[in-house]
């Protein structure tokens, strides 16, 4: 999930929207101020307005706040966070590095949902010594927002704890497991089942509640519980990839015969004679014998069609000593990380200077698929 608008930094953290955020922003304003009306029909228009945009701003800030726990607890832990993103359904923290252990798994997922509740109880706390009498109606426009503020941070609570994977409750679950097994793929398939088990009875109920009710709550619901599923389905989907590539080293994947180019070649004949007849992406540029870098249909873009007969190969490349490079040692999970970090396609595997190889995207998939059909044998 990449942001597309940048809010700023907090301890390192870049924190952002996606733009599926301004719908769900947009909505709850939308229905706060619904909500307002119909509780208070006193206050007047402007009043209500105006303070269900300040919830909304309160709301938001402690999704934050629950999605600045998560990474906290990491950062401590040793984790790098590179970025918060909030979007439609909530926040995601995207941390780099795999969870070390179960302990720091256990209070990294705890830590979310606890602050969600501590918020929640403060809010509650506060709206109660600003007149709120217990169970009753708000008399103010401060306590509504408070009260409203305090349930919704404590259903986040909840809702956070149920334990299908990936929601915070799975993977508090999938650590536990992981604790009693010590088998990190266990616990995550595992934690991933029930998650799948999980969202297959909000779908359910929520295509019940719209159709026998025509409520459409019932109808987010079962949004919800389509994208829980496809989320524990490929959590799933990256254990056994994962498993498929544990102990295999560059070296066992890469293709040693990389189709190459003549550098002085140019883009016109590069295009119709190699690009557009051998399928490839990706090919090594020659230098009187020697690798010198890589061109893809990428640096092909960049130049005027025109110029494409005057312009050499060998101008347009990306020279090996700027490309991100692996050895034939590094192990296969690390070099996925790198292309998935680096959004890269492919790397050039380098011994002492010399190009060995190269690996691709394409490779991986391939010597999965073919590791996976030879065991199910
Ligand atoms: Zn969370």
């Amino acid at each position: 999930m990449q942001a597309q608008v940048k809010l700023g930094r907090i301890a390192g953290i870049s924190i952002g929207l996606h733009y599926s955020w301004f719908i769900i922003a947009f909505l709850i304003t939308f229905s706060l101020a619904a909500h307002f009306h119909a509780v208070t029909p006193e206050w007047s228009t402007a009043v209500v307005w105006s303070v269900a945009l300040i919830t909304g701003v309160l709301f938001f800030a402690a999704l934050l706040m629950h999605e600045l726990a998560h990474s906290l607890v990491a950062k401590t832990r040793g984790m790098r966070v590179r970025a918060i993103t909030l979007f439609a359904l909530g926040g995601v923290s995207q941390i780099e590095s795999g969870t070390p252990d179960a302990r720091s798994e256990f209070w990294m997922a705890l830590a979310g949902p606890l602050m969600s509740a501590i918020l929640g109880a403060g809010f509650l706390g506060v709206a109660r010594m600003a007149g709120w009498p217990s169970g009753g109606e708000p008399k103010t426009p401060v306590v509504a927002v408070l009260l409203w503020l305090g349930y919704i941070n404590l259903m986040l609570a909840i809702f956070n704890m149920i334990p299908g994977y990936p929601l915070d409750g799975g993977r508090v679950l999938r650590a536990i497991i992981w604790g009693i097994t010590h088998d990190a793929d266990r616990a995550t398939r595992l934690a991933a089942q029930v998650g799948q088990g999980v969202a297959f009875i909000f779908i359910l109920l929520g295509l019940y509640r719209f159709f026998v009710g025509a409520n459409f709550g019932g109808l987010w619901l079962a949004f919800i519980g389509w994208f829980l599923l496809d989320a524990s389905r490929s959590s799933y989907l990256q254990v056994e990839l994962m498993a498929g590539l544990r102990g295999r080293r560059v070296s066992d994947i890469m293709e040693r015969d990389y189709p190459t180019v003549e550098g002085h070649f140019n883009l016109q004949d590069f295009v119709n004679e190699y690009l557009l007849r051998s399928g490839r992406r990706c090919l090594m540029v020659m230098q009187s014998g020697q690798v010198a870098g890589l061109i893809t249909p990428n640096e092909v873009k960049g130049v005027d069609r025109e110029r494409w007969s005057q312009t050499s190969v060998q101008s347009v490349m990306r020279p090996l000593g700027q490309l991100r490079t692996v050895t034939a040692d590094t192990p296969a999970i690390q070099a996925l990380e790198i292309m998935s970090r680096d959004d890269i396609n492919q790397l050039p595997v380098v011994s002492n200077g010399r190009l060995e190889g190269v690996l691709s995207r394409s490779n991986i998939l391939r010597y999965l698929q073919t590791h996976a059909e030879l065991q199910r044998r």
